[in-house]
């Protein structure tokens, strides 16, 4: 569960990215947040990352209050929400195997339990032929897959796709769009952002509209208006 309560940022030179959003998000849902470019998306992001701090308001993800976690955790609940942007952000020096067991050796993963899991997220992705190559070598396509292998093998609560599609083709936007649905039925939580408004209005999700730092539509079935 994502719980934000009247939440507000302002960043230091008075800029309100977000204005006393409140939100609630339930395990297991795929929700599309849409917004033009300014309205507050990556503030949201940031916020759930904890990588901001909210001005005033409430954050609560899963049994974790934003305001009462000790930095000895943020580790764990980085490790429960899982991230993929549009750059991909692969080692360029390492195969597509490493970067997914990489996000394991800094958790302090063994190594067996490693060899495991690697291979399984891979297939489940549709990248065990590539496991051996390097980002370079891959489409974009692969790229972003090998990124959500990467999120999905810590096996998070939740799953960020930041505009995973903005930078592929569409046969490879939708492909990617079939596995973020394919992970949600798996039990994940997805929030996706785009600008893609074709995938948006297909999805037949919630979509959450964001303007300005504020939430102005919540719709179950929500469609791409801006
Ligand atoms: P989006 O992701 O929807 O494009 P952002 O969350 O990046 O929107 O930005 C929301 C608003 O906050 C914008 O007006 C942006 O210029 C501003 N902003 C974002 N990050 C910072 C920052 N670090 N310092 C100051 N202003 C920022």
């Amino acid at each position: 569960m994502i719980l934000l309560d009247r939440v507000s940022v302002m960043y230091a030179n008075k800029t309100v990215a977000l204005s006393g959003v409140s939100l609630h998000i339930n395990p297991k849902e795929f929700v599309t947040i849409v917004g033009s470019s300014g309205a507050g998306k990556s503030t949201l992001i940031r916020l759930l990352i904890k990588e901001e701090v909210p001005t005033s308001g409430k954050i609560i993800v899963g049994s974790i209050d934003y305001d009462t976690i000790d930095k000895a955790n943020i580790p764990h609940l980085r490790r429960r929400i899982g991230v993929v942007f549009q750059d991909f952000k692969l080692l360029p020096n390492l195969t597509v195997y490493e970067n997914v067991a990489f996000a394991l050796e800094v958790s302090g993963v063994k190594s067996k339990e490693i060899k495991r899991a690697v291979p399984k997220i891979l297939q489940l992705v549709g990248l065990s032929e590539k496991m051996h190559n390097y980002p370079s070598e891959l489409s974009g396509g692969e790229k972003q897959r090998t990124a959500i292998a990467r999120a999905l093998v810590r096996n998070p609560k939740i799953l960020i796709a930041d505009e995973p599609t903005g930078n592929l083709d569409p046969k490879n936007s939708w492909d990617i769009i079939e596995l973020l649905l394919k992970i949600n039925r798996f039990g994940t939580t997805v929030l996706l952002t785009t600008h893609n408004k074709e995938i948006v209005d297909a999805l037949k999700k919630r979509v959450i509209t964001i303007n300005r730092g504020r939430v102005v539509k919540d719709e179950k079935v929500g469609k791409y208006s801006l």
